[in-house]
């Protein structure tokens, strides 16, 4: 089965109201005429209202980088998936390394999320990956096994096939050093092979994308193998002309055809 190629953009804690109005414009003048791939933003949520207004009917969607795992109530600070969808925002990233490293977000806080997400139609782009300790321990099946068993616990076959999973290996994530597409590739395999293990042939119908230090000049490489169904980039995804040129590496690419 083919799957759609994504490329995604997590803007991270940048982006004021005019950065986004013109980061957002500078996509839709360079976006490449009848690209196959699917491009999403990420903004921060101030910036999701005039993010959609600007992205008016272009070809670029639009997602959240976080929500909470609660419908609404006494959780100051916390953005509810209902009012994601008065944005509207059609995406949203859940369980990224920062928030799991630096706000303590566990797998099973993971699960929830996912849960919520998809029970407000919004597609998870559910991030999971190893430290650089783990790895140098050996431990990169076991973690990434762990995150999507509790991660994705209770979750059918079909809300399965509505998320999207990005590989990011946290010692790539912001540092420059990037996976070699055959150790990215490695690890992907072994992604999709735990996603189809928790429902028959969903493995195949699940996008997964890679992400960690994604430029413009490496983006092809990693996009060629097998089981990298596309891209999020963080610091590249706020540079129009690097965020472009990574788009153009994964237009006209289908995956798994
Ligand atoms: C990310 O934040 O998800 C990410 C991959 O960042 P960077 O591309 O900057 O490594």
């Amino acid at each position: 089965m083919a799957r759609p190629v994504v490329i995604a953009g997590n803007w991270k804690m940048n982006g004021t109201i005019p950065e986004t109005e013109s980061l957002i414009g500078a996509l839709l003048n360079g976006l490449p005429t009848g690209g196959s791939c699917e491009v999403v933003v990420c903004p921060p949520f101030p910036s999701l209202v005039a993010a959609r207004a600007a992205i008016g009917s272009g070809a670029i969607r639009l997602g959240a980088q976080d929500c909470s795992e609660h419908e609404s109530g006494a959780y100051t600070g916390e953005v509810s998936t209902a009012m994601l969808l008065t944005v509207p925002v059609s995406h949203v990233i859940i369980g990224h390394s920062e928030r799991r490293t630096l706000f303590q977000e566990t797998d099973d806080r993971v699960n929830l999320k996912v849960k919520r997400a998809l029970g407000a139609g919004l597609t998870p782009i559910v991030c999971i990956g190893e430290t650089e300790s783990e790895r140098e321990a050996n431990a990169t099946e076991a973690v990434l096994e762990r995150q999507i068993r509790v991660g994705l616990a209770d979750l059918d076959g079909d809300e399965l096939a509505r998320l999207v999973v990005a590989y990011e290996p946290v010692w790539a994530i912001g540092t420059g050093k990037t996976a070699t597409p055959e150790m990215a590739q490695e690890a992907h395999a072994f992604v999709r092979k735990q996603l189809d293990s928790l429902h028959p042939g969903v493995g195949d119908r699940i996008p997964i994308l890679y992400g960690g230090s994604v430029k413009a000049d490496n983006a092809a490489g990693l996009l060629s193998e097998r089981d990298i169904d596309g891209a999020l980039v963080g610091g590249a995804s706020l540079k129009p002309a690097d965020f472009l040129a990574i788009i153009a590496a994964g237009s006209g690419t289908l995956q798994g055809a």
